[in-house]
């Protein structure tokens, strides 16, 4: 099983910040900014490359819960950034797709 499946099956501890039927919100254990959550569907999906037509409904709810999560901490008003890595180059490390928000300071773009 997955580290973030471990994570939704309360095998390995978590800061959760929300959760729901099909997502949960967590703290990344590493923040690169002041605020840095992820947010992960309870299905394993290992990356966006291998969703398929039939997750487009959960994939939009993660957006969502992205949203609400970022308005629950505070980072509607000042913004926040949503990110999606996908594969080796852009630095994948877990392989359970997981949205990261990530606010609390001016965020460089492009991204290095
Ligand atoms: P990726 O590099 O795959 O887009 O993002 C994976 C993220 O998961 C990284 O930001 C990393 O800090 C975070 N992470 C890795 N292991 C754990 C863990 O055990 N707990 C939590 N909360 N975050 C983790
Ligand atoms: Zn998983």
């Amino acid at each position: 099983m997955c580290l973030f499946c471990k994570i939704v099956n309360r095998e390995i501890k978590a800061d959760v910040v929300r959760e729901n039927e099909h997502a949960l919100a967590f703290r990344d254990i590493h923040p690169a900014a002041p605020t840095h959550l992820l947010v992960i569907p309870k299905r394993h999906i290992a990356a966006i490359h291998d969703a398929t037509a039939e997750d487009a409904a959960l994939l939009g709810q993660l957006m969502l819960l992205a949203r609400d999560v970022a308005e629950e901490v505070g980072l509607a008003e000042n913004g926040y950034r949503l990110v999606v890595n996908n594969g080796r180059d852009a630095g994948q490390s877990v392989f359970h797709i997981h949205v990261h928000v990530l606010g609390g300071r001016a965020l460089a773009w492009p991204p290095g």
